[in-house]
């Protein structure tokens, strides 16, 4: 990334750098930069087509200004635009993590250049697996809310239900910067209780497509099988639990790489702003022939 030592340098850049990366033009830096900014200045207003990403543009920041006071996370690649009904996506989603597994399926998925979502259990993320979250966020992958200790939530009082969601929250976003948007309520039960209380805490609820049943059919040839059986635009579910399911990543990626799909994490497999909080999630509608 050019510039960097010059940022480095110079602590007054610290503004034009927050200009450049609201412009979109990370990776420049000093007379060049600020000459881009004021062109861009002087250019028609035009609306951006969607709100700035404060994440995003933090790990700009970061990536530029090595002394910029955060967790220091690396540089991530982002939230990106893709539009699942023009070309073949891919959702897949691990839950129950994180856990003993966790490093060996973002290695996986690291090799593979692949995507995909974690539904993680607040309780789960104990002071060993803290940096398995940054590391997901570094690498682009989605952190989803999967409740605090897995209960049925429509059994809970509304005090315990609203605990469920919000202590995993808060704990994901003390650790990584970024909130969870998605929540994946366990064992896929839900009423209209759970997706209000999912809606006041701004919780799209993400169901599956595939349901490999893999924590119980601990098979890696028939996960695999279920796997590969996804159409475009499918929410594959899976646990990292199951080392029969990580040891089966490899080869869902290869097929999947072979036929040409586009791994996706939730939000973007539906653009951000279609998911609505409360509302139920099973797919992607599918691609336009
Ligand atoms: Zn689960």
């Amino acid at each position: 990334m050019g510039g960097t030592s010059a940022s480095r340098r110079a602590t007054p850049l610290l503004v034009m750098t927050l200009v450049g990366a609201l412009v979109g033009t990370a990776g420049c830096a000093g007379i060049g930069m600020f000459r881009q900014a004021r062109e861009s200045a002087a250019v028609p207003e035009r609306p951006l087509s969607r709100p700035i990403d404060a994440d995003l543009l933090r790990h700009r920041l970061v990536a530029q200004q090595p002394e910029w006071p955060t967790g220091r996370l690396p540089a991530g690649p982002g939230f990106r635009t893709v539009d699942c009904s023009r070309i073949k996506c891919v959702a897949l989603t691990f839950d129950d993590g994180p856990g003993k597994y966790t490093a060996r399926l973002l290695d996986i998925l690291a090799a593979h250049n692949a995507r995909a979502t974690f539904f993680v259990i607040g309780r789960n993320i104990t002071r060993e697996a803290r940096p398995h979250l940054v590391r997901m966020v570094a690498e682009g992958h989605e952190i989803g809310n999967h409740t605090w200790s897995h209960p049925d939530l429509t059994r809970l009082s509304p005090a315990k239900l609203a605990e469920e969601m919000a202590k995993t929250n808060r704990l994901v976003k003390a650790y990584t910067g970024t909130e969870p948007h998605t929540l994946r309520p366990p064992y896929g039960t839900t009423n209209a209780r759970v997706a209000k209380e999912a809606k006041r805490q701004g919780l799209a609820q993400i169901l599956w497509t595939i349901d490999t049943n893999d924590w119980q059919e601990r098979k890696t040839d028939v996960v695999v099988k279920r796997v590969t059986a996804a159409k475009p635009g499918a929410i594959v579910l899976l646990h990292e639990t199951a080392a029969t399911t990580v040891a089966g990543v490899p080869k869902m990626l290869e097929y999947f790489n072979r036929q040409g799909y586009t791994y996706v994490t939730i939000s973007e497999l539906f653009g951000e702003q279609y998911l609505q909080p409360g509302e139920k999630y099973r797919e992607h509608a599918g691609m336009i022939q």
